[in-house]
């Protein structure tokens, strides 16, 4: 399969990489948006939101405490972060493999551009 972060999760391609463990992968965004933007997987291969099932319910959760505990240990938890899945092109989705995105580290606008 020619998926982007798969490469990344099967080491094939470098990625600075803050967190893993046996379901999550979380790594440096190569492009950052904020002071702090990682990127959180499941090592599942899934497109996006709009393919998760419910057997995936479980993994969701996994993603968003690892979000949690990395924004902790970057010092944002407490000042706010920002988490973000785009779905498919008009919410500029270019990977398709589920991430999420932790933005931190400074202050943002709503509604997001
Ligand atoms: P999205 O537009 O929501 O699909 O987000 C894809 C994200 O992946 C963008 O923020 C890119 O900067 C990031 N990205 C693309 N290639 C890499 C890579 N090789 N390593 C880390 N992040 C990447
Ligand atoms: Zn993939």
């Amino acid at each position: 399969m020619n998926c982007l972060f798969c490469k990344i999760i099967n080491q094939e391609i470098p990625a600075s990489i803050v967190y893993e463990d046996n379901s999550i992968l979380a790594f440096e965004d190569v492009n950052p948006q904020a002071p702090v933007h990682i990127l959180v997987i499941p090592k599942k291969h899934i497109a996006t939101a709009l393919d998760l099932s419910t057997e995936d319910n479980e993994l969701i959760g996994q993603m968003y405490q690892v979000a949690n505990g990395i924004a902790k240990d970057r010092k944002v938890a407490d000042r706010g972060f920002r988490l973000v899945m785009n779905c498919n092109r008009d919410a500029g989705q270019t990977v398709f493999h589920v991430h999420l995105h932790l933005l931190g580290g400074r202050s943002m606008t709503w509604p997001p551009g």
